[in-house]
């Protein structure tokens, strides 16, 4: 931020810096004080816009970008719409090789954001060479001073958390925070965290959020997994089919399964109790906080921050689609949906 004016220097010094806000009402029947700390509020909507900015850097103090340098990743998510808008800035170019179940919506939003994508076929193994992980690897090695992100297996990512999300949470909570309840994908935020907050304090608890068809829950509590419980579920960005290394097992307590449904329905809730429009993921850490409650996990002196993700407009084609809850099967009887619109 410039000194002494209310102007910034460019988009990328917003990234951070996200507020806490008090839960007031859809934590009400709950034991406790819950905060969320909404990830939205970053430029490119999401927390990866922390890591996407850290990496990069941290790349550069490497001597491996410079001006006109490649970053390559292989997401269609949040992860690439964040290094598409911090090589806008820097002035790299970003290709994203993303697989062909990427809707049209997505692909074109990392367009915007100046992006070169390749479309990958999606039902090829990882090791075929048409896969994305397997084009994100050549065009790599075929691309001078170009980094591969790799989230999943970058130490970088649980660091860029661990420099910046965790001390936000802290310093926002006077140090009182008794328990973090985050999703888990790559696993660099809850990690990243869990650290900075148990150096701190090793009495805050760190309760993990996975879905089910996921093995992280498992492979915590077990050391191994079984492959006959992967099966494919709704909510993205949740969860994993395999031990990414920037998961720090250590310092998470424990890990709670929440279905497709229920972090649909909280994640609604969240707009129309708190006025917070936000990601499925965040739906999913909101049920959580739920099931951990019944689990009795919380006193009423309980200070309990929810990382929530990302923002909703990401979303608008499904959790907060009526047809596409409709499609899944997510309204019963009881569960209308707001019969909010009137065509005239
Ligand atoms: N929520 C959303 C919407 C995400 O995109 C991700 C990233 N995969 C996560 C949660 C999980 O975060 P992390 O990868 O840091 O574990």
């Amino acid at each position: 931020m410039t000194q002494n004016t209310g102007i910034s220097n460019n988009i990328l010094d917003l990234i951070g810096s996200t507020p806490l806000i008090k839960l007031n009402k859809i934590t009400k029947n709950l034991t406790g004080n819950f905060y969320a700390k909404y990830e939205g509020f970053n430029p490119g909507h999401s927390m990866k816009d922390r890591i996407a900015l850290y990496i990069i850097e941290e790349a550069e103090r490497q001597g491996i970008l410079k001006k006109g340098s490649t970053v390559i990743e292989t997401t269609s998510g949040n992860t690439g719409f964040s290094m598409a808008l911090v090589s806008i800035i820097k002035g790299y170019k970003c290709i994203l090789a993303v697989n062909s179940k990427a809707s049209a919506g997505k692909i074109n939003m990392l367009k915007a954001m100046g992006a070169k994508v390749y479309v990958c076929p999606a039902h090829v193994s990882a090791d075929d060479p048409r896969s994305y992980y397997e084009v994100a690897k050549r065009l790599h090695n075929e691309t001078a001073n170009s980094v591969y992100i790799n989230q999943y297996f970058n130490d970088l990512n649980t660091e860029a958390h661990y420099r910046s999300t965790g001390p936000e949470i802290w310093k926002q909570t006077n140090g009182e925070i008794t328990h973090l309840i985050a999703a888990s994908g790559t696993g660099g935020t809850i990690s990243g965290v869990a650290k900075y907050l148990k150096e701190q304090n090793p009495k805050v608890k760190v309760l993990g959020v996975d879905a089910f068809g996921s093995i992280l829950k498992k492979f915590h509590e077990t050391g191994e997994f079984d492959k006959n419980e992967i099966y494919p579920y709704r909510i993205e960005g949740l969860g994993k089919n395999l031990i990414p290394t920037a998961t720090n097992f250590d310092v998470i307590d424990t890990f709670e399964k929440v279905t497709d449904e229920s972090a649909a329905h909280r994640a609604r809730e969240l707009a129309i109790t708190e006025g917070l429009f936000t990601g499925y993921t965040s739906g999913a850490v909101v049920q959580a906080a739920m099931q951990y409650n019944e689990m009795g996990m919380f006193n009423e002196n309980s200070k309990v921050v929810l990382i929530l993700p990302d923002h909703g407009s990401r979303y608008m084609e499904k959790i907060y689609s009526d047809d596409w809850m409709k499609e899944q099967g997510f309204f019963d009887a009881k569960k209308q949906a707001h019969e909010q619109v009137e065509y005239i």
